[in-house]
C-alpha cells in the first residue's frame, strides 16, 4: 500500500479564503490516488473561520480532521498540535491562504516516494511586499551563517515531513520554536523542490513586523548560541580598543600635557557603547526570557474540542508516537463530529 499522506493548515482569521482553498485543496488531494487526511487547526481565530470549518468537517468527515485551539497560540505551535493529531506517513505544511499552491503537494508527495524524509521547497517567484523580501533574504543570511540549518528558503512553509521526522518533533517540548529548522535538525535525507508562489487569495498577513522580529529571534535562540558569542566577542573588542584608548590618553598626557580637547568625542563613544551594552543585554535576555517560559512548562497551547469522524484510522503511523493521543472513540458517544474535550497538560480556561 502506498504511503498515506497528511495534510496540516493552520488557520487563523482567514473566513474570507477557506471557501477557495477547500475548493482547490481537496480535488488536488483526491488526485493524488491515496489515502490522505487533512489536519485544519483553527488558531483561536476571531472570526467565522472555525465554523468554515465546522462545515468542511461535516461535509469530508472521512478525510477531513478539525483541531481547535481555544486561544492564539501562533503559527508554529497551531502547527505542533496538528502534527500530534496526525496519522499519515508523510505530514505535509501549508497555509491557508493559498499562497502555497495545494496543487504542488503531489510534487512533494513524489519527493518522499523517492527516499527523502524532509522536503523543503523555494518559492520560484515569491509573490510579497518588497520589503518582506529584503528581510527575508537578510535573515536567511544570518541563519546560514550561526547555525547548522541549510535551508535555502526558510519563509515557506510548505514542507515535508516524514513520519519519523514528525514523531521526532513530536517528542520536543519547546515552548518557542520554528518547525521547519526544528524538522531540519532530525532530517537524514533532506531535498530541496522548487515551487510557485501566489499572493494571498484573500485577507491580510497575520504577521506584523514586530511578530516576525519575534519569529526570527526564536529561530536564532532556538537553533544557535552564536549570538551569545557574538556579544562575547564584541565585548573583547570593545575592552581591548580602551585600553589602548586609555594608553595613548596617559602617553599623551605625559608628552602633550593637559588637554580638553576631545571630550565631546568621548561622550559620543560612550553613548554608543552604551548602545551596544543594551544591545548585549537584549540579546541575552532573548534566551534568558525562553529559558523562563521553558521552565514553567505551562501548557504550549490549549485544545478546545477535535472534531473527527470515528474510525478515521488512516495508518497505526501515530500509534508509534506516545506523545501523539491517538484517537479512542468513547464507547456513549456516537460516530461523526465527536467533540473530545481534549486537554492539554493544564486544561483550558
Ligand atoms: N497563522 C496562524 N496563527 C497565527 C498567525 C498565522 O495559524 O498566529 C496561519 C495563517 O492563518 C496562515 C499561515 O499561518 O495560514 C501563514 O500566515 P500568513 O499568511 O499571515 O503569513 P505570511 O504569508 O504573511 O508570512
Ligand atoms: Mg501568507
Amino acid at each position: 500500500m502506498s504511503a498515506t499522506v497528511s495534510v496540516i493548515i493552520p488557520v487563523y482569521n482567514e473566513e474570507a479564503g477557506l471557501a477557495a482553498l477547500f475548493e482547490r485543496l481537496y480535488p488536488a488531494l483526491d488526485a493524488l490516488g491515496r489515502r490522505y487526511e487533512v489536519v485544519f487547526v483553527d488558531d483561536g481565530s476571531r472570526d467565522r473561520s472555525a465554523a468554515l470549518l465546522r462545515e468542511q468537517f461535516e461535509r469530508r468527515p472521512e478525510v477531513t480532521r478539525v483541531v481547535l485551539l481555544a486561544r492564539n497560540a501562533g503559527q508554529h505551535m497551531a502547527i505542533l498540535a496538528a502534527f500530534a493529531h496526525s496519522r499519515g506517513d508523510y505530514v505535509i505544511t501549508l497555509d491557508a491562504d493559498l499562497q502555497n499552491p495545494p496543487e504542488e503537494i503531489a510534487k512533494l508527495v513524489a519527493a518522499m516516494d523517492q527516499g527523502a524524509d524532509y522536503v523543503g521547497t523555494i518559492r520560484a517567484r515569491r509573490h510579497d511586499v518588497y520589503w518582506r523580501k529584503a528581510a527575508s533574504r537578510l535573515m536567511n543570511r544570518v541563519r546560514e551563517r550561526t547555525t547548522q540549518i541549510r535551508i535555502t528558503d526558510q519563509g515557506c512553509m510548505l514542507r515535508g515531513y516524514h513520519r519519523s521526522i514528525v514523531d521526532a518533533i513530536n517528542r520536543c517540548v519547546e515552548v518557542s520554536t520554528y518547525v521547519p529548522a526544528l524538522g531540519y535538525t532530525f532530517a537524514r535525507h533532506p531535498v530541496e523542490i522548487e515551487v510557485t508562489h501566489a499572493e494571498r487569495a484573500a485577507g491580510e498577513s497575520k504577521y506584523s513586523i514586530y511578530r516576525l522580529i519575534r519569529l526570527n529571534f526564536d529561530l536564532m535562540t532556538g537553533f544557535s548560541v552564536v549570538p551569545l558569542q557574538f556579544v562575547t566577542m564584541v565585548g573583547m573588542l570593545v575592552a581591548l580598543l580602551s585600553l589602548a584608548f586609555v594608553v595613548v590618553l596617559a602617553v599623551r598626557r605625559l608628552v602633550v600635557g593637559p588637554e580638553v580637547k576631545g571630550v565631546f568625542t568621548l561622550f559620543g563613544l560612550a553613548f554608543f557603547f552604551i548602545g551596544v551594552l543594551l544591545v548585549s543585554l537584549g540579546v541575552v535576555g532573548e534566551y534568558v526570557g525562553r529559558i523562563y517560559e521553558q521552565v514553567r512548562q505551562r501548557p504550549r497551547y490549549t485544545i478546545g474540542a477535535v472534531l473527527e469522524e470515528r474510525g478515521i484510522q488512516m495508518s497505526e503511523a501515530g500509534a508509534r508516537d506516545p506523545l501523539s493521543p491517538l484517537f479512542k472513540p468513547h464507547p456513549e458517544l456516537d460516530h461523526t463530529e465527536m467533540l473530545r474535550a481534549e486537554h492539554e497538560v493544564g486544561g483550558p480556561k
